[in-house]
Order: C-alpha cells, then structure tokens, then sequence
C-alpha cells in the first residue's frame, strides 16, 4: 500500500535547501517537517534526511521489513549530508558522526529515544581525536553513544522502579574511584575505560558483541526507532493524546554538532515566551560543555538564557533573532533547541510550544494584539479544556501562611504548572497510580521523572521533583497534562529504598503515604495537607470576593469569552437542580437550564419519608395524599429555581428514576419506615420485593412512570405551575420547558402531555394568571429517534439525553462496563470513551436522525442536548454541526462549551472557505 503512494522515502535537508517542508508533518514527522522549514527560512541545521512516516508503516504491514528502494535512497540522501558537512560516515581520519532521532506527527516529547554520536567505534574514535585534537571529547562522545546505543537498541535498561541503569552505576563508580563529583571532570583515559567497561557490560548481559560496523549501527538505530513506536510507554502517551496509532513514525538522520567540546560550546532549550505565564519574554536554559540531554535530564542544573546575553552577548543576540523569526514565521509561540559548537551556534529542532491554559490565554489574547493573528486564530489555539487551569483551585493563602509560620515549608523549586495540590506521597509513578485507583489523592515525588512515568503522572495531583529545570520531562509533562508541578527542588534528599524525604540541615521526613502539598505558582512544597480555595476567575464571578479591576487572569478570561460569544451560535445552557448551582451557571455565562432532575429534590428532609409512602401505597388515594405531602415542597424548590433564573428559561424533567432507588434497602431503614407508615415490616419488604427490577436501567423508569401512575405527573406539573404563578406574582419573569423522559412513543408523550396541560389550565384559572409554557421530551431512545417526526407532532422541543441515548444504543449499562469499556479503548475497539465523548459515528447518526425527522414535522423546532456530552468540546462541535440549538451541561464547563461553540463557527468558515477556493 505505502509504496504505490510514493516511492521516495528519503527527504534530505541541510545547506540552503531542503526537500520536505513545515506542512509536510504527516509524511515527515513534526521534527522533520520543522527542521526542513528551518532550513528553508534560511535558519543553520546540520544537514541530515527523514525516513518518512510510510516506512514505518511499511515496517508494520511488512514483518519488521523496510521497502526495497530504501537503502539506496538512505547512501544517495548520506551522501549528500557528507558533502554538505564536509565529513565521510565511517571514515578513519575525517569520520562524520551522526543522530538518530525519532519524529511523529504530533509532538511526543521524550517518548522514543535519541541516539547520538552514531558512526563511532575504536577507528574513528582516533579519527576524531586527530581532527580535534581533543582526546577527552572523543571519548566522552564515545562513551554516551555505547551507553545510549546499548540502552536503546540493545536494551539495557533498569529491571524495575529500584533497579539502576547498569551504566549509570559504572559511570558513579568511576567518579567515586577517581573521587570527582561531576562528569566533566573525569579524564580521556577514564573514559576510554569506561567505553570497555559498557562494551564489557553490554557482552554480559546480552551475549552479543557492541557493533563496531558503523553501517550496521546506522540500521540497528533506524531500527530501533521504528521498533519505539510500539514500546509501553509511546503506546501509552498515545492513548493519553489521542494519537492513532496508524500515524506511525519518521526517522531523522542528522549529522551531529557538538555541545560538549570545550567551554566555547553547550546546548540548551527554550521558549520563545514564558511557557508558564505566557509573558512575552525569551525563556530558556542552557549548559556549557555539554550534549544532548543533559539539560532537560538534569545532571547539572542549568543556567538561565539570560546568563548567555552576559556570556556570550554575540551567540544570544543570534539566538535572540531567530526568535523572532521563527514567532514571525510560524505566528506562533515556539519550543526550540540549540547547539552551540565551537562559537557556532545550531539550531536543532522547533516546534509549537505546550503551554499552561493560563499562559495559552495570554499568549492568544497578546498574539491579536501583537497582529500577528487573527481573533478567529486565537479561539483556535486555545483548547477548551485548557480553561480548566484558570478555574483551578490555589491554596488557601492563610493557612498557608500559618503552615510556613509553624516552619512546614521543606523547601523551594522551580514554578513549574501552576496552581495548587495537596496529597500523599508516592515515590513511584507506579504506586501513584495504584493509590490514585484506590481513591486517594496524590503527589507523584521522584528525583526526576522520565516517559516511563507518564502513567503515574497522569494518576496524580501534582508531581514534585528534586533534579531538572522549568525545561524538564516534569515540567513539559505536567504542564501539558494541566498538573501542578513543583519542579528542580534541590534541596529535597529522596530514599526510594527507604521511603523517605528528608531535606539537608532540617529534622523533618515525610513518609511514603504522608501529605504533602505543593504550589506550582510560587515553588514552595510544604508538609501536610492544606485546603485549596477558588481561582481568581472563581472568585470573581461565584464568590464575588475579588474585584474584577485587581485581577489580570479574569480580565483575560472576560475577554476571550466575550470573543466567543461574538462568533458562537449555539446556545449555552446549563444542568442544574438547585439554585446555588443554576446561579453559578449563569455567571459562568449559562443563559438557562437545559435540566433540572426533579428527583434530586425528593432526598431532602422529610420528603423522602413523604416519597416513600407514596410508593408503598396500595390505592389511588392514599398515593394522592403522600403526594400531596411532597407539592409544597417541589412548588418552593422551582420557586427558587424560577428566581435564580430571572426569566431565563428552565427545563424541569418530570420524574425518571425507577422508584426501587427511593427505598430503604437496610434492615434498620426498613424498619423505621415501617413504624413511621404504621405498617408491618413484611409490607414494606414485599413492596421492595415487587419493585425489584433484574435491569432497573431498562425498566419501569421515566414516563412509564407518569403513565402507569398519573397522579405523580399531575402532581409536578402542578408544583410547577404553581411556582411559576408565585414568582409571577412577584414580578418575575417564567419560562417553564417541562420535559418528558424516556419517550419511545408518541401516544406516551400524549398521555403525559394531557395531563401537563390540564394542570396548567387549572392552575392558571386559580391563579388568575397566563403562563407561557411548552412540552417536550427527551430524546434518548434509539426508536425515539426513528420517530422522531411523529414525536414532533406534540412535543415542543427535543433534549438529546445522550446518557440514556449511548447506553441503549451500545446495548451497555454504563454501570457495568467497566469491566471492558476501558480496554475497549486501550485495544482501540473504540476511539475513546462513549460516555465522555459522543460517538459521532453511531449514536451522533441518531442525533442527526431525530433532528431531520422533528425538523420535518416542526420546521422550528427547538432542540438541546443534556447528557454530560454537553460540555464535551468535540461533542459541543458535533452539536454545532448536527444544527441544535444548545448544549447543556454542568456549571464549571459552560465557559469550555462557549469556547468550543465558537470554535465549531471559526472552523466551520475555514471550510467553507477552503472549499470554495477549489
Ligand atoms: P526528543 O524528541 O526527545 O526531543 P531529540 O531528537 O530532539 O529528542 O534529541 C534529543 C537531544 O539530542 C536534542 O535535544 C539535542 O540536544 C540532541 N541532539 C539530537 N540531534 C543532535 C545533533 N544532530 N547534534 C547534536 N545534538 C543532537
Ligand atoms: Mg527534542
Ligand atoms: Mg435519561
């Protein structure tokens, strides 16, 4: 399949020219596509090629094969590179070295592994000497490429979470034998010994011989990186990020530059604003003498790039330029990496930077400031879920002041993610995963984190480190995650074997298990538990304890709501069944309530004593006078609900659940409410008894309710009309939508329409008053849905209840699907999850269905969705596409769902656009 597309796998790039381009990230992976650009915009690369992405599929399909032509495409492609780079792979006197390094699509930062100064062995070894005559770099050079070859390619890796890194553990021996403290500071000839040692190391344990063959060591990494695509943890990031796996990978072979041949050279990393807090500032870090990974691995704690403007003005106003550059050309924050050989500085690689949602705000809002986008481009590069960090908790500010005041601060690190967490420490990714599925909150604490720990990572609250800057694997992935992180906390003494944190000069240990809390805004990490307190946005709009004037945050997150309010067409509503919450609604920007469960409201107080009885009736009349008992009750709950609203209109679902879930299930329970009915116990048990249902789910629930037992519909609507003549009367404006549950049939929705409106009809004549009203029903049956135009006949409006509408058209209780959802999606059977995000492919097809066929008998009709999908962003976009009216959801993710909704409209016209171009 792959060849017939194309049968050039080989995209060289280096000197002025480069044969792939930025858009070409499908074909070349993001770390090709971008390192041709940079090219292209005449930025300097050392000159290398791209294995595309179609070999790697190729690999797949063809037993771990490569297509035929690729070797000879691979010597034309080096060739070229040698010519450019003036070196020859695998010479013994001018030998060019070269970098193996992996590239997806998207980005995967760290997730396969990087081979660097491949092509050398004990010829070329001297070959570079000769040329550098630098005998140290050689053999440091030397040493990491059979330490990273065999750790990659050879697989000698640590067993477990308390196993070494074999070579790590000869590395400390020899610094302890020759009493240094830093690599830098060990000799040529103790590393020469220690490229014996690896060799020697690498022989025991796999039985096979260090290639010497710089061919052979070419193909073996090329190898190896198409093998990392299916390795844990890439496999796992995947999942995380949503990436197919089908994408596949690219495999860069890039001449090498060296960052560690002399005190004139290093190597760093850097955004091109602050990652963190979005400021417009150059951010970055770099190390002197040092190569490839040390920076963001942590082994010398890094300098600031501000340093480099004091130490080597001439190479950072350089660097400074191709900052702007690459802003200007990409408009776009960029993560890029550098080298600097020998007073020459090199770029490495650029991409677009993650970024916290605090600082994807700020950079978008500045950005269109700034022109250098457009306002539709801003709600673009902002994703909605990204929101949540501005709505995040921080701690609360007095107590922890009273916690460092009774000396509980153990230390400080670096701001890495910001907001609060508080939670007990795990000193393994892998136990923080076990603790977090146990329920517990938890902070991941290592010395450094790495890929492997991406699951644990994603299991915890927060994640304290004591090695690494603001650039390292804890502080790219936490931040990305949206995590709270604490980074580069030196001070901390972390005993994985014992289980301990200690801290140097204090008396305290944290255990394994203990609370901790961290403060990603400020660094501090603090022992025991504090409580956290709203955002400032939080603070703002629901507490009303912060002036919109003092807080910067809110004001950008005014105005990007405000921007999305002026594209989005959808409307807003939110799930809400008291009026705190409906409140909270609105000032996140909720213009109504999509649905409001009645049944949430026969929990409280007395009334489920009144619900109960009820339910044990044996007559007519005896449930007319328990439900009698409830009216007032559900008349003054909509009556705060109608208040709290202020005329917005308010969808109330008659009752839905099945009435066994309102009964005493214990033996205790039963028997008070047997003494408090004046009943005998064995009455109450062979009512429970009658109501057990085998698939509760699938029984008698929702309006079968209402038409088996009027009276409890006549009862509702009556609370509900009567509160709505009270607040009436009061001056209030009502919009009551009452809605119908689980309707399969139109003759269902008659029944309990008839009864709705002669309970308005009669109320209104008591009242003396008019309500506006309308009936409708919910959508969330498959054979509803089919239906839908005779539906439509009576109800006045549609509410996609995409809970129900998933489960009954998968066929699963989501109750019970835990058992194999979540594998499901692992294997990927399924995308992801149908309950989290709406399966546009099927149950989405019903959606479209039921809006045609209402549409078709109500050419207006107005249709909402409610189930949790409602504040979904791709789920929001469906809705936008499927042309509803609304989505509802719950309070907290009505600012993601107006976002979403506005960029549903925003990428809606670029494809009409593009579209009409052609
Ligand atoms: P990742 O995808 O994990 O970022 P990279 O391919 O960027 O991996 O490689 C990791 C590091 O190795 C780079 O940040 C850079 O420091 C170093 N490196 C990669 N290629 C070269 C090269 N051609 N010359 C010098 N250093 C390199
Ligand atoms: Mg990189
Ligand atoms: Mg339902």
């Amino acid at each position: 399949m792959a060849s017939s597309k194309s049968s050039k796998f080989v995209y060289f790039f280096g000197g002025k020219k480069a044969d792939g381009k930025a858009d070409m990230k499908a074909l070349l992976g993001g770390k090709g596509a971008n390192l041709a650009e940079m090219v292209n915009i005449g930025i300097p690369v050392p000159a290398g090629f791209t294995i595309s992405t179609d070999v790697c599929t190729y690999y797949y399909k063809s037993k771990n094969t490569y297509p035929k032509e690729l070797k000879k495409q691979v010597t034309e492609a080096l060739a070229r590179v040698e010519k450019v780079m003036g070196a020859k792979f695998g010479d013994k006197n001018n030998p060019l070295l070269l970098s193996i390094r992996s590239g997806a699509r998207a980005s995967m930062p760290g997730m396969m592994d990087t081979i660097l100064n491949l092509g050398l062995n004990d010829v070329t070894v001297e070959g570079v000497i000769k040329k550098t005559n630098n005998p140290r770099f050689a053999y440091d050079s030397y040493r990491r490429f059979v330490q990273m070859y065999g750790d990659v390619v050879l697989g000698l890796k640590p067993v477990d979470k308390k196993d070494h890194d074999p070579f790590e553990v000869l590395l400390e021996k020899k610094k302890a034998d020759r009493k240094v403290q830093f690599d830098t500071e060990l000799t040529a000839e103790d590393l020469k010994e220690l490229v014996a040692e690896f060799k020697a190391e690498i022989k025991a344990k796999t039985g096979k011989n260090f290639p010497s063959n710089p061919e052979e060591q070419l193909w073996g990494a090329v190898g190896a990186v198409f093998g990392s695509w299916m390795n844990d943890r890439a496999i796992i990031y995947r999942k995380l990020n949503g990436i197919p796996e089908s994408w596949g990978t690219a495999v860069n072979v890039q001449s090498m530059v060296f960052g560690n041949m002399g005190m004139d050279s290093g190597t760093g990393v850097a955004f091109t604003r602050d990652a963190a807090s979005g400021e417009n500032i150059f951010y970055g870090e770099y190390l002197f003498n040092a190569q490839g990974e040390d920076v963001v691995a942590g082994i010398r704690t890094p300098l600031p790039i501000s340093d480099l403007k004091k130490d080597n003005p001439r190479i950072y106003k350089e660097l400074d330029g191709y900052r702007k550059t690459l802003e200007k050309h990409y408009t776009d924050m960029m993560d890029v990496e550098f080298t600097i050989q020998q007073g020459k500085l090199w770029m490495l690689q650029c991409r677009v930077g993650k970024r916290t949602g605090l600082a994807a705000v700020k950079i978008a809002l500045d950005m269109v400031e700034e022109k250098l986008i457009s306002k539709e481009e801003a709600l673009l590069r902002i994703e909605p879920n990204q929101l949540n960090q501005l709505l995040r908790p921080v701690f609360d500010n007095k107590e922890k002041q009273k916690a460092i005041a009774d000396g509980k601060l153990l230390a400080k690190g670096l701001n890495a993610g910001p907001g609060a967490a508080s939670g007990k420490v795990a000193l393994s990714a892998e136990d923080a995963y076990k603790m977090a599925e146990k329920g517990d909150k938890v902070i991941l604490v290592r010395i450094e984190t790495s890929p492997e720990d991406i699951k644990g990572m994603n299991a915890s609250e927060g994640i304290l480190t004591a090695r690494g800057g603001m650039t390292s694997h804890a502080a790219l992935v936490a931040r990305q995650m949206g995590k709270v992180c604490v980074a580069g906390c030196g001070k901390l003494l972390i005993d994985y074997h014992a289980g301990t944190i200690k801290v140097e000069g204090k008396d305290i240990v944290v255990k394994e298990g203990e609370y901790i809390s961290i403060d990603g805004t400020t660094g501090e990490v603090i022992v025991g538990k504090i409580n956290t307190k709203p955002s400032e946005v939080v603070e703002v709009l629901i507490n009303k304890t912060l002036d919109p004037k003092k807080s910067k945050v809110y004001r950008q997150y005014a105005s990007l709501m405000k921007w999305a309010d002026e594209y989005r067409r959808l409307g807003i509503r939110t799930n809400a069944d008291q009026p705190d919450q409906a409140l909270n609604a609105v000032a996140f920007g909720a213009e109504g309530i999509g649905l409001c469960r009645t049944e949430h409201m026969f929990f409280g107080g007395d009334r489920i004593l009144s619900v109960r009885k009820m339910i044990v009736s044996d007559t007519v009349e005896e449930r007319k006078a328990a439900l009698s008992e409830i009216l007032p009750y559900q008349r003054e709950d909509f009556y705060g609900i109608f208040k709290a609203m202020k005329g917005r209109p308010v969808t109330i679902r008659t009752l839905d659940p099945p009435l066994h879930e309102f009964l005493p299930h214990q033996e205790k329970e039963i028997k008070e409410l047997a003494s408090a009915l004046n009943i005998s116990v064995e009455k109450v048990k062979a009512k429970i008894e009658s109501l057990h249902e085998f698939n509760p789910m699938l029984g008698f629930r929702g309006c079968r309710l209402g038409v088996m037992y009027p009276e409890i519909t006549e009862m509702q609507a009556r609370a509900i009309f009567e509160a709505a003549a009270k607040a009436m009367k009061e001056g209030i404006k009502v919009k009551p939508e009452i809605m119908v549950p689980l309707v399969s049939d139109v003759k269902e929705l008659k029944l309990q329409k008839d009864i709705i409106d002669a309970q308005a009809k009669a109320v209104m004549a008591e009242k003396k008053v008019k309500i506006h009203y309308m009936v409708g029903t919910m959508i969330e049956l498959p054979r509803a849905a089919l239906v839908a135009d005779e539906i439509a006949t009576l109800a006045e409006f549609f509410s996609f209840g995409t809970n129900d509408l998933t489960q009954t058209t998968f066929g699963l209780s989501r109750d019970d699907a835990g058992m194999f959802l979540p594998k499901y999606v692992e294997r990927e059977i399924l995308p992801n999850d149908p309950f989290e995000a709406l399966d546009q492919n099927g149950v989405g097809k019903l959606v479209e269905i039921g809006v045609q066929k209402g549409r078709s008998t109500r050419k207006d009709l107005k249709i909402g969705i409610c189930g949790e999908h409602g504040g979904e962003p791709s789920s929001v976009e469906f809705c936008h596409r499927a042309g509803l009216n609304y989505v509802s959801c719950s309070p907290f993710r009505v600012p993601i769902a107006r976002l979403a909704a506005a960029r549903a409209v925003v990428a809606e016209r670029a494809a009409a656009k593009k579209s009409k171009k052609k």
